[in-house]
C-alpha cells in the first residue's frame, strides 16, 4: 500500500502539471489553523527539520505546496536529505536554512498592497526520514485584525482557505490546547465543508500548557467529534538552547512530556498522542483517501484523454508538431519566400526600374535647361521659319546639350541608382517580417531586419562607388548608333505623350473643380492680370528706391475677393500645365520632325532623343554592376545569415518560446502536450490496478 501512496503523489503532481481542474485532482493534505496555533512547529515536526519562514510578523503569504518524498536507505547506504523549488530552477538545496531563506524571499515578494498571494510555492523535500505525504501549507487565519495586518488580509487568508479545504483534499485542522476549541477557526472553516468530520484531522498543539486531564479529554473528541480523530503533540522545544536541530530536542521533549503522562494518555487506549502517531495517522488517511479516490480520478482522466484524443485528431489529425520542427519549417518557408522574392530583382526588372528613374532626370534637366529658355522656340522653328539657320544658332545649343548631358550623368546616378534597388530589397525583407508568421516573433522579425541591413549598408558604398566609375567614360563622351538613336527618339515621344496626357487629366480635374471651363478661363485670366499688376508695381518700387523692396507680400488687390483664394491656387496651376503643354506640343512636333529622324548628327538639336540614349546606357551599366556588387552578395549571404544568426545560437528554451510565440502553434503544443500528459497519467493509473487488489480501509487508529 505504501507504493500506492508514493505512485498517487507522482500522478497527483503530474495532474497539477496538467491543469487545476478539480475533476483532476487527487487529495492532500491541507494545513489550517490560527496564527500562533503551533501549525508551523507541526509541519516541521513533521519534516523533521526547521525550514519555515519565522520572525515577527512574518505571515505565510502563498500557499506552500509540500510534497515529502520518502527515499529508502539503498545498499546499506543513507540517501542525504535535500528540498527542491522545481518552479524555480536552482537545484538541489541540502541546508534547510537555505529553504527557509528561499521561501522567506518569496513570502517577501508578494506586494503588501496584495496581502497574500494564491499562487502556490512547490517545495519537495526527499528524505529517508519522511514519509510519502503531499501536505499544503497556508496562511493562519487572523483572528484579530491588527494595524499591519487590515481586514481584507483576513478575508483573503479565509478566502484562500476555503479555497483548498474542499473535496477531495484532507483538512488538517491544527489548535491549541490553551484555546477552547470553540473558538477554533479552523474547526470552524472545516465544519462549513465536512459537516460529519469525514475529512477532518484535529491536532491539539500544546498539549503541555494544559493539564493532562484536560488534554485527554479534549482529544477524546466528545464535544465536537471527528470521523478521524484527534492527535494530541508537543511541537515545541523546552530548552531554549540555541542548536541546529531544535526540532530534535522538541521530539525528546515530547516524549519526555507524554512519557511522564502515561497514566493519563496511555490509560485511554484508543488516545492519539505524538507526532510520530501523526505521522503515521496521516500516512493512512491519505493513503486510504487516495486509494478511494483513484476510482473517481481514473474515470475522470479517461474522460479528458478521451475528449483530448478526439480533438487533437478533429482539429490536428493527428499530426504531431514540435517546437523545433516549427522552427526548421519557419526558416525553410523563409528561405523559398525569399527565393521567390528574388525573381523580382531580375536584371531586365532591375534596368527598367532603373531606367525610370533616369527618365525622371532627364525630365528634370529638359525643365531645368531648355522648357524655361526663352530661345527655346527656336528649336521647333527650325523645320517651319527659313531665316533660322540651324549653323548659326548650333554653338549655343551645343553648349547646352553638353551641359544637359553633364548635369545628367553627374547627378550622382551611382548613389541613386544603388540606394533605388536596396530599397527594394529593404522594403522586401520588412514585408517577409511583417507578414505571417514573423508578426508572431517581433524578435526574429526585428533580427531578420537587423541582419539584412547589416548587409545592405556594407554593400552600398562599395556598389555605388563601382556604379560611379562604370559610368564615368559617359560623363566625358557619348557615341550614338543610329539604332540607339531612333530607340531613343521614340522613348522621348513616348514620354512627351504620356507627359502630355497627364497635363491634360490634371488641367480637366481642374476645370471639374472650379466648375467647368469657362469659369477656369475666367479665373486664369484674372489671375494672370493680377500678376502684371503686380509685376508693375514690383518693377516700380525697385526703380524708387530700395526703401521697400523684398516687402513683395502687399495685400492682394480688393478684386481678388471676387474668388476663393483656393481657387485662385487651381488657377495657378492651371496656367503652370497649360504653358507646360504649349512647350511639350512643340517639343512632340520637333521630336517627329525630319530633322529628328535623320539621326545621331541632329542631337543639339532633339537633345530629348540623346538624353534618353544616355539614361538607356545608364541604366544598363549600372544595373549590370548593382548586379554583381550588390543584388549577387545579398542572395548569397541572406539564407547564410539566416542559419547563423536566427538558428543556430537558439536554446531549447528559446526554441520552445519561439514556437510558443505563434497562437496556432501554441494551441497545437498545448493540446498535444495535455494528451501525451493524460495518457502518461493513464498508463500510470493502469500500472496500479495490481496494487489496488487488497485495499484495506483506514483503522480508526492504529
Ligand atoms: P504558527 O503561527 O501557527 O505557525 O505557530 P508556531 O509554530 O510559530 O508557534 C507559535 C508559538 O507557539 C511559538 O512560540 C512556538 O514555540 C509555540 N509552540 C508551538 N507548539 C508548542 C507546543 O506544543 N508547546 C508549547 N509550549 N509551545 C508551542
Amino acid at each position: 500500500l505504501m507504493h500506492l501512496t508514493r505512485k498517487l503523489i507522482e500522478i497527483r503532481t503530474m495532474l497539477l502539471s496538467i491543469d487545476q481542474n478539480d475533476a483532476l485532482k487527487l487529495p492532500s493534505i491541507v494545513v489550517i489553523g490560527s496564527q500562533s496555533s503551533g501549525k508551523s512547529s507541526v509541519l516541521e515536526a513533521i519534516v523533521g527539520h526547521e525550514f519555515l519562514p519565522k520572525g515577527n510578523n512574518m505571515v505565510t503569504r502563498r500557499p506552500i505546496e509540500l510534497t515529502l518524498i520518502h527515499t529508502p536507505a539503498k545498499d546499506g547506504k543513507v540517501p542525504s536529505e535535500y528540498g527542491e523549488f522545481p518552479g524555480l530552477g536552482i537545484g538541489k538545496l541540502s541546508n534547510f536554512a537555505d529553504i527557509q531563506r528561499t521561501l522567506t524571499d518569496l513570502n517577501l515578494a508578494v506586494p503588501s498592497s496584495e496581502a497574500v498571494s494564491n499562487d502556490p510555492i512547490d517545495l519537495r523535500i526527499y528524505s529517508p526520514n519522511v514519509p510519502d505525504l503531499t501536505l499544503i501549507d497556508l496562511p493562519g487565519y487572523v483572528q484579530i485584525a491588527s494595524l499591519d495586518q487590515p481586514e481584507t488580509l483576513k478575508e483573503k487568508i479565509a478566502a484562500l482557505c476555503d479555497k483548498y479545504i474542499r473535496e477531495p483534499n484532507i483538512i488538517l485542522a491544527v489548535c491549541a490546547a490553551d484555546v477552547d476549541l470553540a473558538n477554533s477557526p479552523a474547526l470552524r472553516a472545516s465544519r462549513k465543508v465536512d459537516p460529519l468530520g469525514l475529512r477532518t484531522i484535529g491536532v491539539i498543539t500544546k498539549m503541555d500548557l494544559v493539564p493532562p486531564e484536560q488534554g485527554a479529554s479534549i482529544l477524546a473528541g466528545n464535544r465536537y467529534p471527528l470521523h478521524l480523530g484527534y492527535v494530541g503533540v508537543v511541537a515545541k522545544s523546552h530548552g531554549k538552547k540555541p542548536t541546529n536541530d531544535t526540532t530534535e530536542i522538541a521530539r525528546r521533549g515530547e516524549s519526555d512530556y507524554f512519557g511522564s503522562h502515561r497514566d493519563v494518555f496511555g490509560a485511554q487506549s484508543s488516545l492519539m498522542v505524538g507526532t510520530d502517531t501523526l505521522r503515521r495517522r496521516l500516512m493512512e488517511v491519505l493513503e486510504s483517501s487516495m486509494a478511494s479516490s483513484l476510482h473517481g480520478i481514473t474515470n475522470a482522466v479517461q474522460l479528458e484523454l478521451e475528449e483530448a484524443t478526439y480533438q487533437f485528431k478533429v482539429q490536428y489529425n493527428d499530426r504531431r508538431i514540435s517546437p523545433e520542427s516549427y522552427v526548421a519549417e519557419t526558416m525553410d518557408m523563409l528561405k523559398l519566400r525569399f527565393k521567390d522574392f528574388t525573381q523580382q530583382f531580375k536584371r531586365p526588372i532591375i534596368r527598367a526600374k532603373l531606367k525610370g528613374m533616369l527618365e525622371d532626370k532627364v525630365m528634370d534637366v529638359l525643365e531645368q535647361l531648355y522648357w524655361l529658355d526663352k530661345r527655346a522656340p527656336e528649336l521647333g522653328d527650325l523645320g517651319s521659319d527659313p531665316k533660322v539657320k540651324p549653323e548659326d544658332i548650333e554653338p549655343y545649343w551645343r553648349h547646352k546639350l553638353e551641359a544637359a548631358a553633364s548635369l545628367l550623368t553627374k547627378s550622382g546616378v551611382g548613389r541613386d541608382s544603388t540606394l533605388l534597388v536596396a530599397d527594394g530589397l529593404r522594403s522586401l525583407i520588412d514585408s517577409i517580417a511583417t507578414a505571417e508568421p514573423f508578426n508572431f516573433h517581433p524578435r526574429a522579425a526585428e533580427r531578420l531586419t537587423e541582419f539584412s541591413h547589416m548587409i545592405l549598408r556594407d554593400r552600398i558604398g562599395v556598389t555605388s562607388d563601382q556604379v560611379e566609375n562604370c559610368i564615368k567614360p559617359y560623363k566625358y563622351d557619348v557615341e550614338v548608333e543610329p539604332r540607339e538613336w531612333e530607340a531613343g527618339r521614340e522613348r522621348a515621344v513616348q514620354l512627351f505623350e504620356d507627359e502630355v496626357a497627364m497635363c491634360e487629366m490634371k488641367l480637366n480635374e481642374i476645370k471639374k473643380k472650379v466648375g467647368g471651363g469657362r469659369r477656369l478661363n475666367g479665373l486664369m485670366s484674372y489671375v494672370k492680370t493680377l500678376e502684371e499688376q503686380q509685376k508693375e508695381k514690383n518693377s516700380k518700387v525697385s526703380q524708387n528706391d530700395g526703401e521697400q523692396r523684398g516687402d513683395s507680400e502687399e495685400p492682394l488687390p480688393l478684386e481678388s475677393y471676387r474668388y476663393p483664394p483656393a481657387q485662385l491656387m487651381d488657377a495657378r496651376y492651371a496656367i503652370m500645365y497649360t504653358d507646360r503643354l504649349s512647350v511639350l506640343k512643340l517639343r512632340l512636333m520637333a521630336l517627329k520632325s525630319k530633322r529628328c529622324r535623320a539621326g545621331p548628327q541632329s542631337e543639339v538639336f532633339c537633345p530629348e532623343a540623346f538624353l534618353n540614349v544616355v539614361a538607356d546606357k545608364l541604366a544598363y551599366t549600372s544595373a549590370m554592376f548593382i548586379n554583381i556588387e550588390l543584388l549577387d552578395q545579398f542572395f548569397y549571404q541572406f539564407p547564410r545569415e539566416i542559419d547563423s544568426r536566427l538558428l543556430y545560437d537558439l536554446d531549447r528554451k528559446e526554441i520552445v518560446e519561439f514556437a510558443r510565440e505563434n497562437p496556432v502553434v501554441r494551441r497545437h503544443l498545448d493540446l498535444q502536450e495535455r494528451k501525451d500528459k493524460l495518457e502518461e497519467v493513464m498508463k500510470q493509473l493502469n500500472s496500479l490496478s495490481t496494487l489496488r487488489a487488497d485495499p484495506q480501509p483506514a483503522p480508526r487508529r492504529n
